[in-house]
């Protein structure tokens, strides 16, 4: 029988045993609307109050600066479109990064079609951004700052703390999307000055469909979504309870175990890309060795197709993501990849696999057999890979 090696944990998560089971009861006997004047009700508001002190005091926030919305998607729309609205008297000019996931780069996008001008720092070749950059672009227009925490495709942990502390020299609003970050890396919000942070439930175990925005007290912002007077008049709809509490329930044990689990995901993630590096030819680590999610391996191989790859691999039982952005119907390589210097062809052939902690050595060997075995086999039918060793030949001839 074939394995089924899960190595997609960047895409989202298994939700954990004890996660299901801190759920279950908001869906049966605690079904109760927290707007709810009767007890049924006012347990699922006291349940949902107690989830929001645990995830605020896991970041070192008040409670009342975190707000739940329907994901990370929403959490980065909301923080882009709406803080942009709220500050337009004051300048219309935003800046963000160039590897930003689409929730920041076509929120983005539609404040320039509504009138904004948005800048887009750059990064050197691992995807790090110069803060000498933000200090040059930022003006007195400029209300917004929006960084990507850590790289979901290359796993790149930016300078936060540094990019913050520039952005408030000059008056503007910070916010990070953190959704990859959180429960990867220590997140303070105080410690780092940010003045609003994304997050989403299913990249930590938790359930989709949940996540929360961090709003520091005296932002300003505009509710995103209009209606009732949930989450204290900022972002109407019924709270998701049970998501809410399954989100709770995930970080509590994320935080819990955060030291075996990030060591773990580190050990398997250099040992997979060393032997990748040292036993696949052309193959290349996109991102930094070091500045690197603990869960996060991309790779680029020459001569061969990512798509290929990994319907390749999937046979093999192993499931990861390539570069590309193939699944949405286009045949662009990815943007991140793009930005970090890599020629199209190149970043065609790129391989994504973020490992939980319950991947196992075991897991990552069988995968690293496979990776050689399928890149051989592509790069045997591949006519490039042909000309190139053809080529090669002739060159060693002639010396
Ligand atoms: C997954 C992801 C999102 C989107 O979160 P959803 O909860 O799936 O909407 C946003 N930003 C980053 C960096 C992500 O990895």
């Amino acid at each position: 029988m074939t394995p089924q090696i899960y190595l997609d944990n960047a895409a989202t998560t298994r939700v954990h045993p004890k996660v299901v089971e801190a759920m279950l009861p908001f869906f049966t006997e605690g079904y109760g609307n927290p707007s709810s004047l009767y007890e049924l009700g006012q347990q699922a508001k006291a349940a949902v109050t107690d989830a929001r002190e645990r995830i605020a005091a896991h970041i070192n926030a008040k409670a009342q600066d975190i707000y739940f919305t329907s994901g990370g998607t929403e959490s980065d729309n909301w923080a882009l479109k709406s803080t942009a609205d709220a500050y337009s008297d004051k300048g219309r000019h935003i800046i963000t990064s160039a590897i930003e996931h689409h929730a920041i780069s076509h929120s983005a996008e539609w404040l320039k079609r509504h009138g904004y001008e948005i800048t887009y720092l750059g990064v050197d070749e691992k995807g790090l951004i110069d803060p000498a950059e933000l200090e040059a672009a930022i003006r007195p227009d400029t209300t917004l700052v929006s960084i990507i925490f850590a790289n979901n495709e290359i796993g790149t942990i930016e300078p936060i703390k540094e990019l913050a502390a520039i952005t408030h020299r000059h008056g503007a609003v910070f916010h990070t999307d953190a959704v990859q970050a959180l429960t990867n890396i220590p997140i303070d919000v105080v410690d780092l000055d940010v003045d609003m942070l994304s997050a989403s439930g299913h990249k930590f175990s938790g359930p989709k469909g949940i996540g929360f925005l961090y709003i520091r007290k005296g932002i300003k912002t505009k509710s995103f979504l209009d209606g009732g007077a949930q989450e204290r008049k900022r972002r109407a709809s019924t709270e998701n309870v049970p998501g809410i509490i399954g989100m709770a329930r995930a970080l509590d044990i994320a935080i819990e175990n955060y030291a075996e689990r990030t060591k773990h995901e580190c050990d398997l993630r250099d040992h997979l890309i060393r032997r990748v590096l040292a036993e696949v030819e052309h193959s290349r680590l996109n991102g930094d060795a070091v500045k690197r999610l603990p869960g996060n391996a991309n790779f680029s191989f020459e001569f061969v197709e990512g798509e290929s790859l990994l319907l390749s691999l999937e046979q093999k039982g192993i499931l990861g993501s390539s570069g590309s952005a193939c699944a949405s119907g286009s045949l662009d390589p990815s943007h991140v990849l793009l930005a970090i210097g890599l020629p199209h062809e190149i970043a065609h052939g790129s391989l994504r696999l973020t490992l939980s902690e319950d991947t196992t050595l075991d897991e990552i060997d069988y995968t690293v057999e496979a990776i050689k075995e399928v890149v051989a086999h592509l790069r045997n039918m591949s006519p490039l890979f042909e000309d190139f060793v053809a080529g090669k030949k002739k060159i060693s001839a002639v010396k």
